[in-house]
């Protein structure tokens, strides 16, 4: 996808950049708060200090954000973490929650948590948690993973079901029925299908090294990252107060930014384009293991066409955005990128 897509097909028709984004972005991650109680030796904040001074995100460009998904009805997953604990200020995330709750009634609103602050959530609107009790490598056995995990759930009066999970111990979390409640524990020195469970997160930690990309990523196609200041990274990966990661910044939103022209901007196209192909990864991306073919459904599927996993993402993007009414943007990158 040539750069100029973007200034013939978005810039000049504002309408193609939100009928793109609201049927392409699945889920946006917004880093509402910088605080995490902890320093996982297998994250950035081992080295970044996120407890010292807390930075939250502004009402105004929060609102922004919301607004602007309540107006093309947006119905895909919004989380509020990146790097941050979202639940250690109850007041705040229940604010942040009940705005989406009221604006965004399609959406599902989901909570990634190390589940140190975890308690009523339900009642102001989330329906998906993801809780990771962390445990150092080191400390890991299977046996330990039972236990605090059996413990957490025993103090919050809640039963379970243990089920399957390559990468270390999951529980789903019996609740009301329309809340999606995963309790997980993984083993993060330890590898699934021979890739490390720890990724190198951008190359910021020392993991990884035999790893070398080729294989297309999906992540700048259809999620959305955006920091606590409106900075826009590629994928959870990334973070600009990692030095090596600020070139990588796409943009920043602001309390007046338009969020479809961001994610239609060229900054944005060029990753696609430099994500979509089977050729070697470069910068960061070159080692990265996330996303590789036959961890969901759709890279698994690509997996299956070894011999031309390229052509088969061009082909399923292009689908994509075909059936989204873009006839005209799907044929020219048709043409570019599988040559009819
Ligand atoms: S892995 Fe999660 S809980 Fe651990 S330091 Fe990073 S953001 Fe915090
Ligand atoms: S290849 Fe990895 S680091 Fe690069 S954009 Fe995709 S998920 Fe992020």
């Amino acid at each position: 996808m040539h750069p100029t897509l973007a200034k013939r097909f978005f810039e000049k028709h504002p309408s193609n950049a939100r009928v793109l984004f609201k049927n392409s972005v699945f889920r946006i991650e917004i880093e509402i708060n910088t605080y995490c109680n902890r320093t996982c030796s297998y994250c950035p904040n081992s080295f970044i200090n996120r407890r010292a001074a807390e930075v939250r995100m502004s009402d105004d460009l929060y609102s922004n954000i919301i607004r602007q998904l309540a107006d093309i009805e947006w119905g895909g997953e919004l989380c509020f973490h990146r790097y941050n604990e979202p639940l250690y200020d109850r007041d705040y995330i229940i604010k942040r929650l009940t705005e989406a709750r009221t604006l965004l009634p399609h959406a599902i609103l989901k909570i990634f948590t190390n589940g140190d602050y975890l308690d009523a959530l339900y009642a102001a609107g989330c329906r998906a948690i993801e809780a990771t009790a962390h445990i150092e490598p080191e400390h890991y056995t299977d046996d330990h993973a039972h236990d605090v995990l059996n413990k957490r759930i025993q103090n919050l009066g809640l039963h379970y079901v243990e089920v399957s999970s390559e990468l270390g111990i999951q529980y789903q979390v019996q609740g009301p029925e329309d809340l999606d409640f995963i309790y997980r524990a993984y083993n993060f020195g330890g590898t699934a299908k021979g890739v490390p469970v720890r990724q190198d997160r951008g190359q910021s930690l020392t993991v990884n090294e035999t790893v070398r990309r080729t294989a297309p990523c999906i992540r700048p196609f259809d999620e959305m990252q955006i920091e606590t200041d409106g900075t826009m990274m590629p994928c959870c990966n990334f973070r600009s107060d990692v030095q090596s990661h600020k070139q990588y910044a796409i943009g920043k939103l602001t309390a007046e930014s338009d969020l479809f022209a961001a994610w239609t901007s060229e900054n944005y196209v060029a990753w696609r384009k430099g994500l979509v192909t089977n050729a070697l990864k470069t910068g960061a991306c070159a080692s990265c293991a996330y996303g590789v073919p036959d961890e969901d459904d759709l890279r698994f599927e690509a997996a299956t066409q070894a011999a031309a996993p390229m052509r088969y993402y061009a082909k399923k993007f292009i689908s994509k955005i075909r059936g989204n009414g873009l006839g005209s943007v799907a044929s020219v990158v048709a043409k570019k990128v599988i040559g009819h």
